[in-house]
């Protein structure tokens, strides 16, 4: 079942999630349908305050997607190819992080805007998975972004507050004054984003690549 996926500025999504004591069935039917709505949405992670669910909750699939709709490793690191995507993962925790990195960061919350945030480049996250075993996932990339993106929601934190105080008010503003693009405005940021990723990884793809 697809699931309405809240916007900012609702309050919802400044509530903190609660710590997830044993995971259910409920819960497992819930990690389904929001998969379900971040595939839907064309998004790469989704937390249960999204969904105003007030639940230490992240589901996630960063994998890129080919011609033929079906997901794809192309362009993973060698960590990211070592993780099974999608992943839900309840009570996630940063036990380790490492160097830092930036990326143009949307948000399903705040569609059709994108900006620039910083976040550690490489992270360990312990939590649990579905059925309630305990999992450690080690990874760098998109992954790790996504990662610190969606337990950021956890907290009630969104990347439009990360960004400076002129960057996010410009956002703020906007979306007080004219609301959200359309959807078909938002394919099309979406698009002129992925163009800018891609320039961006073209140029860091050189021999000495970041770790
Ligand atoms: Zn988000």
């Amino acid at each position: 079942m697809k699931l309405e996926v809240l916007r900012y500025p609702d309050p919802r999504l400044r509530k903190k999630g609660l710590s997830v004591k044993e995971v259910t069935d409920e819960h497992r039917t819930l990690v389904h349908n929001m998969i379900e709505t971040m595939y839907d949405e064309n998004g790469i992670g989704l937390a249960a305050p999204q969904v105003g669910q007030s639940l230490r909750l992240l589901v996630i699939d960063t994998r890129p997607i080919d011609e033929d709709e079906k997901p794809t490793t192309e362009g993973l690191t060698e960590l990211e190819k070592k993780v099974k995507q999608p992943i839900a993962i309840f009570n996630p925790e940063i036990v380790v992080q490492k160097d830092l990195t930036d990326y143009e960061e949307g948000c399903l919350s705040v569609p059709g805007f994108f900006e620039t945030v910083e976040r550690a480049s490489y992270v360990e996250v312990k939590g649990l998975d579905e059925n309630g075993k305990e999992i450690l996932i080690k990874t760098d990339g998109l992954l790790a972004i996504c990662l610190q993106h969606e337990m950021d929601h956890l907290e009630g934190k969104l990347f439009i507050d990360r960004l400076s105080f002129i960057k996010s008010n410009k956002i703020k503003n906007k979306i007080k004054k004219s609301g959200y693009p359309t959807p078909e405005e938002v394919v099309e940021e979406r698009k002129k984003v992925r163009e800018l990723r891609a320039e961006r990884r073209a140029n860091t793809s050189a021999p000495d690549k970041k770790k």
